[in-house]
């Protein structure tokens, strides 16, 4: 790989990197992403996308209107026995959803694969610039660490282990057109939330997040432990689930960081989830590591006000996102009953409102250099 002036090395291809990538090579920055994975690809399910997701991606030139559909995302509640809470519109939220593998590969298509660089995992950083990997001392002007919630740059040079939130989430999506058409929701039962929403080719991602005792729990068949818990919540739900092959079902703990006092440290930067690592509540940690993408490629040259922006913009939404953890947790009959009569209640324009702190952003101008 090349490392010349104004260099970049990015550690880790997931969508905060890459989309770091992206950026800085349009603010003329020379990039090479490092990734410990032999293949570029992202597994996972689907993914919702916030309006300020999709301004992030269209600063970096990026549109994904043909490979998401809007949904309705958490404005269509329902009860384990299938009673419509509330319904939403979709034009009252703006929100999009996306298989990840689609997100990921419209952003890896948008870097030359000679900036990428497989099997190549970062064993060590500095705060110098040097950063380590297969043996190999590399120099740069600017290390991004994109590596994720168990981040090595982070732990090494910061401090702070992923915090499990006692909340496990199985995730999968069912093979296209099997069970079609089905109606965006999420069905919210006594600290389990099960999530129902639509992707393009007929196909629908599906979720449910439950309370777990302690970490790394694993079940012989993860399929039959979803439907030991949900199948006989209301259709389509357990047809989903039954739809969706038995290995394709993903099983992970839910993690998170507590908030780091600072995104940078001379030339290294934490970004995504190595920076603010969220449980997935409100929805919002990869629209956050675009977020941080955008703004780090326009301010590559003034990392003190990437770290203030971004602190001042997630850390309120770190704490929101405990905040959902203790509230869908919570297995309490009656506070379920009025955590449903509330929503019942909220009109979408005061839900709109509600949101609108998470999904209103406007994406700073990169300027872009030939
Ligand atoms: C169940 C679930 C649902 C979610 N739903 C949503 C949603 O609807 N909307 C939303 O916005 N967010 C959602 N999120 C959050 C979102 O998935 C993450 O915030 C986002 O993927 C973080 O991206 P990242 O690039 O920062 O990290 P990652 O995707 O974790 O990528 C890190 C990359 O770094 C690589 N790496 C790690 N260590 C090294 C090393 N030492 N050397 C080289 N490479 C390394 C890894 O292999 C990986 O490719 C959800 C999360 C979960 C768990």
């Amino acid at each position: 790989m090349v490392v010349g002036e104004r260099n970049a090395l990015v550690i880790g291809a997931g969508i905060g990197g890459l989309a770091a990538a992206i950026g800085l090579r349009q603010a003329g920055w020379s990039v090479s992403v490092l990734e410990r994975a032999p293949v570029i690809a992202e597994v996972g399910a689907g993914l919702t996308l916030w309006p300020n997701a999709v301004k992030a991606l269209a600063a970096l030139g990026l549109d994904v209107t043909d490979r998401s559909v809007p949904t309705i995302s958490r404005g269509n509640i329902r009860t384990p026995r299938g009673r419509w809470v509330r319904r939403n519109h979709p034009e009252d939220v703006g929100v999009l959803a996306i298989h990840r593998a689609d997100l990921h590969d419209v952003l890896r298509k948008a870097l030359p694969e000679s900036a990428l660089h497989t099997d190549t995992e970062v064993t060590a950083v500095s705060t110098d610039g040097t950063v380590t990997c297969a043996g190999e001392e590399l120099r740069a002007d600017l290390v991004v660490a994109a590596d994720g919630v168990n981040s090595v740059t982070r732990r090494t040079l910061w401090s702070g282990d992923a915090v499990f939130q006692h909340r496990t989430v199985w995730r999968g999506v069912t093979p296209s057109g099997s069970v079609w058409p089905v109606q965006e929701s999420l069905t919210m039962g006594r600290g389990e939330q099960v999530g129902v929403l639509p992707l393009p080719g007929e196909r629908v991602y599906w979720f449910l997040t439950a309370n777990e005792p302690r970490p790394n729990i694993l079940y012989a068949d993860d399929r039959a432990e979803v439907l030991r818990r949900i199948g006989s919540w209301h259709g389509p739900i357990p047809e989903l689930v039954s739809a969706t092959p038995e290995d394709q079902v993903l099983h992970n703990d839910m993690l998170d960081i507590d908030p780091v006092p600072t995104f940078v440290k001379d030339r290294v930067v934490l970004l995504g989830d190595a920076a603010h690592a969220m449980t997935p509540d409100l929805g919002q940690g990869a629209c956050q590591a675009l977020e941080d993408a955008v703004v780090l490629a326009a301010n590559a040259d003034d990392l003190a006000r990437y770290d203030r922006e971004r602190r001042a913009r997630v850390h309120p939404m770190m704490a929101a996102a405990r905040a959902s953890i203790a509230r869908n947790s919570d297995t309490n009959a009656f506070r379920h009953f009025a955590l449903l009569t509330a929503a019942r209640l909220v009109s979408p324009a005061a839900w709109r409102k509600a949101t609108a702190q998470w999904a209103d952003w406007d994406a700073p101008r990169i300027a872009t250099q030939a």
